[in-house]
């Protein structure tokens, strides 16, 4: 450079050196550039674009040498530039301050100074430089100056900085805690809410602590309730989240606080993580959890509930300790609704649900699993004995009456117990259709009753299922039909009417008789179904009847109380007496005795009055065998009363039958109800039964029950004995 700057000071020779390649972002070129000079290199370097260079005397501060760049960023020509001193060109500094610096290079104090300047540019911009003083005794004592213009850089570096401090803030502001690892997992950086998320672990948090450090530092101090127990298996499970740094975890902290945490791997192998707080939705979960398990009026447990805690309960079990369940259904319960109103049924329903708690103990889990149906379990190492007792206990204290508002309701339950055994396979719906069938076969019986499960029993509940199946394909197949039963006048022989009793022409047993299949059919709910072909069929053997030209007769049908409780049971009948023709003093309803004194159903009472309203005569099947309440004869109008086998057989030889029947008579008749004895076999069976003034029967001694296509001849063969008995007669009088 400064042979050519002597041999003619040519700003053209200078333009001649060879451009180095430059960024002029990259400040570190600067420094190179400032290293080359330093090594005699200058030469190659000196129209490096964008540096500018500029030599000059360091005893005229005149100067002799500057490349293209510093010419056309001033926008010189060299005649001119070589007009400047130093301290004219380098604006921003004062002279003193220059003459200074180049002072002490001079002197050797320092090899090279380095300083930014600030100047504004023709368009009254801030543009900021950075300069570079040299000064090289050979050839020929010289002072250099590199000028960049690093207002860019500069620019780069605010606009970086302001970023960043965006981002603090941000971060910083964030809801959640952020953090963030590098890729040997230290920390970089995390934000307050970060440390306040963990508080035991925060004097940990400081930075380039490991992940793992920290993490066992909160462990240390019990931070993670999850770990509680088992630190080690926990924080393996951790480290391995962390790493993989894909999954988003939830957390629960020993404050009770719950985190979601989001780990993600960053592009150089760090992980950033969020942290959270998800307790309040937790919370929410946590109540809607309990609300869909729990049972409102009572508080207790439903049967979601209870089939959760079983499978929990069945988890913790101890060798030797066995569950014992109890199904408590309580008896007649309708009816305290019905008569006493639906807020006295929810009072009862609470009462019992407390009573129970009570009874099975504060450890044991009580929950309603149905209408006035609860279920109690009872984790115990006690004998069957004790649970029975227990049991016992209960029906005990439920048969105390409880007031509400004055008004006593009176209770009584039916129990089911089955034990749980949760070593075996489906142990618990095992479990709870043993302790169902149990209930079921309690119920059976009657109120207050209690039964332990036992495997006969499922058995037996099975072939019911079974014999439901059948009975269902039977009915669609047209297998069932009513039988008819006559009912005579024993005194003159005449027909007075005929019982619809349902049989099932079974395709492989032949006939089957109504109490083989009707236990199973009640259980399945198909009484409905039954009695519905009753009713079709009773109306079309009617009509038949009727153009036999043997007289009309009526046909009693046995009506269920499923079919008693239905709000359309009249529509439904009426439709049948449509289809036939027929007119509803034909058709008498059967009803049990026990339907109508114990069963204070608004509807069913509702039903019956319109019943007899219609104009269908009503009569009490069974009589004798309930609990009689006479009032409630009068307050059903009832037609006729039908008074039961079991007070007609032998009745010639028991003078206590003689003496109850015969009161029953005498009521009935005093009532002005028609009376008729069932079951009567024997001819000293009627003959008792007339004298006691009951000469209507019913039984295998005129007739077994008969299909429609038997039913013809028997009422001519009938109508003929009595016409030859009348001849007979006529002719003895005669
Ligand atoms: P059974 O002797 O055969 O057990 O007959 P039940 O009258 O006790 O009646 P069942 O067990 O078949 O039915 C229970 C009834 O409980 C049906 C429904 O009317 C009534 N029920 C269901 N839930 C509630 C409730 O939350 N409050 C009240 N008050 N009654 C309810
Ligand atoms: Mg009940």
């Amino acid at each position: 450079m400064f042979e050519r700057h002597k041999a003619g000071n040519s700003p053209a020779g200078l333009a001649k050196v060879d451009a180095m390649e430059t960024d002029p972002n990259d400040i570190a070129n600067f420094r190179t550039l400032v290293e080359i000079s330093d090594r005699n290199l200058l030469r190659a370097t000196f129209d490096v674009p964008l540096v500018e260079i500029i030599a000059w005397d360091p005893e005229s501060l005149q100067v002799v040498a500057i490349n293209k760049t510093a010419l056309n960023a001033h926008n010189w020509t060299l005649r001119q530039a070589m007009r400047f001193t130093l301290p004219q060109i380098i604006s921003g500094l004062t002279t003193q301050r220059i003459l200074r610096i180049l002072s002490m290079i001079k002197r050797r104090k320092s090899r090279h100074a380095r300083f930014r300047i600030g100047h504004l540019d023709k368009a009254g911009r801030l543009r900021m430089s950075q300069i570079v003083l040299q000064f090289h005794k050979f050839p020929k004592p010289t002072f250099i100056a590199f000028l960049q213009d690093i207002t860019f850089y500069q620019e780069a570096r605010t606009a970086a900085h302001e970023a960043r401090s965006i981002l603090a803030t941000a971060i910083e502001s964030l809801p959640d805690g952020f953090v963030l690892y590098d890729a040997d997992d230290r920390l970089v950086l995390c934000n307050d809410r970060y440390k306040d998320i963990y508080p035991q672990s925060a004097e940990a948090m400081v930075l380039g602590a490991k992940f793992r450090e920290i993490l066992q530092f909160g462990l240390d101090r019990a931070e993670y309730a999850e770990a509680i127990g088992r630190e080690e298996d926990w924080l393996r499970e951790r480290l391995l989240v962390h790493e993989k740094a894909e999954q988003t975890v939830e957390q629960r902290l020993s404050s009770g606080q719950w985190l979601r945490i989001v780990e993600r791997l960053t592009r150089d192998g760090g992980r950033v993580g969020l942290r959270i707080d998800i307790t309040e939705h937790k919370e929410n979960e946590a109540k809607l959890e309990q609300y869909a398990s729990t049972d409102p009026p009572t508080g207790l447990m439903n049967r979601r509930g209870l089939a959760e805690k079983m499978a929990t309960l069945a988890r913790e079990l101890k060798a030797g300790e066995r569950i014992a369940v109890l199904h408590v259904d309580l008896d007649k319960f309708k009816s305290i609704n019905d008569t006493q109103g639906h807020d006295a049924g929810d009072f009862v329903l609470q009462h019992v649900g407390q009573l129970l708690q009570t009874c099975a103990g504060h450890d044991s889990i009580v929950a309603r699993v149905g209408g006035d149906e609860f279920i109690v379990l009872m984790k115990s190492r006690q004998s069957d004995a004790l649970i029975l007792d227990c049991g016992h206990r209960i029906m005990r204290q439920l048969a105390k009456p409880v007031t509400f508002r004055d008004q006593i309701c009176n209770l009584s339950a039916c129990i089911g117990v089955a034990f749980f055994d949760p070593t075996g396979r489906d142990a618990i719906n095992i479990a709870m259709s043993g302790v169902d069938i149990a209930l079921n076969e309690a119920k059976q019986v009657g109120r207050g009753q209690f039964r332990l499960f036992e495997q006969s029993m499922r058995d037996s509940t099975m072939r019911m299922i079974e014999m439901a199946q059948e009975i269902r394909l039977g009915i669609d197949a047209g297998r069932f039909e009513p039988y008819f039963q006559p009912q005579v006048n024993s005194l003159t022989g005449e027909i007075i009417g005929l019982e619809a009793l349902i049989r099932w022409l079974h395709p492989t047993r032949g006939l089957v008789p109504a109490f083989e299949f009707l236990p199973a059919a009640e259980r399945a709910g198909l009484m409905g179904a039954l009695d519905e072909v009753v009713m079709d069929r009773s109306c079309a053997a009617i009509a038949e009847i009727s153009t036999w030209g043997l007289g009309d007769i009526c046909v009693s049908i046995n009506m269920s109380m499923p079919q008693l409780r239905d709000r359309n049971i009249l529509n439904r009948l009426q439709d049948h007496l449509d289809k036939y023709g027929i007119t509803p003093d034909c058709l008498k309803i059967e009803l049990l005795e026990s339907t109508l004194l114990d069963e204070r159903s608004d509807v069913i009472v509702e039903n019956v009055h319109r019943l007899i309203q219609h104009g269908f005569l009503v009569e009490l099947d069974d009589f004798g065998t309930g609990h009689a309440a006479i009032a409630t004869l009068r307050k059903f109008a009832v037609s006729r009363i039908k008074i039961d086998r079991s007070l007609v057989q032998d009745i010639n030889r028991d003078d206590e039958l003689q003496v109850i029947t015969g009161a029953i008579i005498s009521l009935a008749d005093r009532l002005g109800i028609k009376i008729l004895a069932e079951g009567v076999e024997t001819t000293l069976e009627e003959h008792t039964l007339q004298s006691l003034g009951c000469p209507c029967v019913q039984g295998y001694l005129h007739a077994r029950p008969m299909p429609i296509s038997l039913l013809k001849n028997w009422i001519i063969a009938q109508q003929q004995i009595k016409t030859g008995a009348v001849c007979l007669q006529t002719k003895a009088s005669g």
